[in-house]
């Protein structure tokens, strides 16, 4: 059984793709169907996401930029339990120290919204009365203006495209992970990603990755209470489908619905493609790997942007996704 080591968090805002992880997670955790996401240079002039979410109540807004306090969890143990994304009460309080941030939120018995305003220590500087639907709209502006370093570092157009992609990536990820939320992303009033609501990662995959998604199949299985699925294309004798078309070379790995980084995973699933997917040269088709776990077998909290993870049982976990690549491939040669 692997040890659960708990790694200190420091910054938690790092760039603007952990900034719209950061809201869009909060948004879902808030019981958002649609959510709205609109960057403006990038995401350094302007990244708002807007939810019809639960709203925030006007008591709480004076502690939710604030460090730790969050609505999620009441005591360590909780996390033995959670089912939510956010938990340590972390990404406003770092959100304001980093940009300027406005909210307007509503909820559903509220009379009427307000938009707030937050200094760098996540103070409420203003509170008017708005117009606004149920639901939480959150602004961030000039992000790292006061951090002169990181603000030049991402101040070439190749690195500021990178950080785009990236927040493609991860919209895309939750389409998968979420897949019942509408999901909208523009940049500079530019459409990028525009997912409606369907029931479930199937439709998801159907919607998001039209071209490819009948290339893939999905396998299940189960290891005591673990439950793993795959989606991977389906390759017969001489076949090579997904690889011949305009295909994301991407790997997804969620677990409980957290889009993660599981290096293991992916080294397992590459080391098949690499031999059994002609011609690949590195790049590698559309696949998703899913696990459901209890909350309990899973420790997010390695760092502070969740995005890796550790599983308890990790090593049958590979050994099952590994069995289910050689139904697939074939066994793998040594
Ligand atoms: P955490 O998500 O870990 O609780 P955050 O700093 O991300 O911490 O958020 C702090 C609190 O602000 C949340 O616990 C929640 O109560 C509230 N909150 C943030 N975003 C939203 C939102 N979009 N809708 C409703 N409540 C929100
Ligand atoms: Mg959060």
């Amino acid at each position: 059984q692997d040890t659960v080591r708990l790694i200190k968090s420091t910054q938690v805002i790092t760039t603007p793709v952990s900034l719209v992880k950061e809201l869009l997670e909060n948004s879902i955790d808030a019981g958002a169907t649609s959510v709205t996401i609109r960057l403006e240079k990038y995401g350094f002039g302007l990244v708002e996401v807007r939810d019809n979410g639960s709203g925030i109540e006007e008591e709480d807004v004076k502690f939710i930029a604030k460090p730790h306090f969050t609505s999620k969890i009441e005591s360590f143990a909780d996390l033995a339990s959670l089912n939510t994304y956010g938990f340590r009460g972390e990404a406003l309080a770092s959100l304001c120290a980093v940009a300027e941030v406005s909210i307007t939120t509503k909820t559903k018995d509220g009379v009427m919204g307000h938009t707030y305003t937050f200094d760098h220590a996540g103070t409420v500087t203003s509170k008017k009365p708005a117009a606004a639907p149920n639901g939480t709209s959150i602004m961030a502006r000039n992000l790292f203006k006061n951090l002169p370093v990181r603000k030049q570092y991402y101040s070439s157009s190749k690195r500021q495209k990178e950080e785009l992609k990236k927040v493609e990536d991860l919209v895309l990820a939750f389409t998968l992970a979420a897949p019942v939320v509408h999901l909208t992303l523009s940049h500079d009033k530019l459409t990028v990603i525009q997912k409606s609501s369907v029931k479930n990662i199937q439709e998801a995959l159907m919607s998001t990755f039209p071209a490819v998604y009948k290339d893939l199949v999905l396998r299940k299985k189960n290891i005591e209470d673990i439950h793993i699925e795959t989606y991977l294309p389906c390759l017969g004798p001489n076949e090579n489908p997904s690889l011949s078309r305009t295909t994301p070379d991407r790997l997804f790995v969620l677990v409980n619905q957290r889009p993660v980084v599981h290096k293991s995973i992916e080294k397992v699933v590459k080391a098949f493609y690499s031999q059994k997917v002609q011609g690949s040269h590195g790049r590698y088709p559309l696949g998703v790997v899913t696990l459901s776990v209890p909350p309990a077998s899973v420790d997010v909290n390695l760092e502070p942007n969740k995005n890796k993870i550790l599983l308890r049982n990790e090593n049958q976990v590979l050994e099952t996704v590994q069995e289910i690549l050689s139904e697939l491939y074939g066994p793998l040669e040594q």
